[in-house]
């Protein structure tokens, strides 16, 4: 079988007419748009609108590309995203309708409105059922439901409990509700290496709901308080926090997959997908600062699969070089898997494969370069 159609155009631009927009503008022509939206349909623009201090997030220009097109198809297109778990700049829709003005994501800028799936708290979202391994019904977000199809736009990067983050992290944690984020969530606890932490308190700066305290010298995490989001881990320069139990990335993993069939479950046929390999990042989005790329960029996917469009992905930014002055480890040469170069020890295809046996994808794909 030949698997899933993905198409693929290159960073490289020449000339005007060979702009990155007007290629993104040829690669949405070429996937046929009109297949998963007809006139009057509400259309989830999806996408992340970036943490205050991140300076990676998605390209408003982009954004906009893909809003014009849809109102082409007299389709009535609106962005969104949902709620963090953790107290920043994204933790209700007032202040995360601030931040995504303030990285230039308005009316004024895109032409469509900006709706806050989950609504102003993040309590806004409905069951949906699955047959999953973990779940047998998931809270996906009303304004997600609600609309008649979805365009997901995704800016592929590293992931540091996960591996990585693509289409099926942007519809799983991406599509959920707070209720829903803390049920993928609840099975991931760090945990402090005593002997190797030295008590400078970084960790504690990082925590998003501050339950890392120093007792004694050493850091002290309140598991009753803590939404396991990871971010100590990421933000120790001694390596002295580790997620506990290798399996908590796998099932974290498993149940994001089971999470991204509810969100596109009452949309067969609507949903068109979008992957930008572009300033490819070892962290997501919701870092509150953006480290040097790991490979150099490549471009844009397009797909109506999202198990297919991110097996493509990683397949085309493991044929890269590395680049030395980042956090890549290891595997610099290309072939080499870059997302395991930077967290050795995750295992992000867990995402893909679970994802593939529930049915909610094809990693097999067939690329078609435009
Ligand atoms: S950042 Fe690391 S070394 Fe510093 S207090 Fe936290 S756990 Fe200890
Ligand atoms: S994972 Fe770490 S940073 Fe996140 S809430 Fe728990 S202790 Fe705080």
């Amino acid at each position: 079988m030949a698997g899933s159609k993905v198409f693929f155009t290159g960073r490289r631009a020449t000339s005007p007419r060979k702009s990155l927009q007007v290629k993104l503008e040829k690669l949405i022509d070429e996937v046929e748009l009109n297949r998963i939206t007809k006139k009057g349909d509400f259309v989830a623009v999806k996408l992340h609108f970036g943490e205050r201090g991140l300076t990676t997030y998605l390209n408003p220009v982009f954004v906009r590309t893909v809003v014009d097109k849809l109102y082409g198809l007299k389709a009535k297109p609106f962005l969104t995203d949902t709620n963090t778990l953790y107290v920043e700049a994204r933790h209700n829709a007032v202040d995360h309708l601030r931040i995504a003005m303030l990285h230039g994501f308005s009316y004024a800028t895109i032409g469509a409105p900006i709706i806050i799936a989950d609504g102003l708290k993040g309590h806004s979202s409905r069951e949906v059922s699955v047959s999953g391994k973990h779940f047998q019904s998931v809270k996906i977000a009303e304004g997600i439901l609600d609309a008649d199809s979805m365009v997901v736009l995704t800016h592929v990067k590293g992931h540091n409990i996960v591996g990585m983050g693509g289409a099926i992290k942007n519809l799983s944690m991406g599509c959920s509700s707070r209720a829903g984020k803390h049920m993928m969530h609840a099975s991931i606890s760090p945990e402090v290496i005593i002997n190797r932490c030295k008590g400078d308190g970084a960790c504690l700066e990082h925590c998003p709901v501050q339950c890392i305290s120093l007792q004694e010298g050493t850091a002290f995490i309140r598991d009753d308080l803590c939404i396991g989001c990871g971010e100590c881990v990421t933000a120790c320069p001694h390596n002295a926090i580790r997620i506990n139990g290798s399996s908590d990335g796998v099932l974290l993993q498993e149940k994001m997959a089971e999470f991204a069939l509810g969100a596109v479950q009452d949309k067969k046929d609507k949903v068109c997908f979008f992957n930008f390999l572009m300033d490819i990042t070892p962290h997501c989005d919701c870092h509150s600062w953006s480290d040097s790329f790991i490979v150099p960029d490549i471009g844009i996917l397009a797909s109506f699969d999202p198990v297919a469009i991110d097996q493509a992905s990683i397949d085309l930014i493991n044929r890269q070089q590395g680049i030395f002055d980042s956090k890549l480890k290891g595997n610099f040469s290309p072939g080499e898997d870059k997302f395991h170069g930077v967290y050795p020890g995750l295992d992000y295809t867990v995402q893909l494969r679970h994802a593939e046996e529930i049915g909610l994808g094809n990693r097999s794909y067939e690329i078609f370069e435009i």
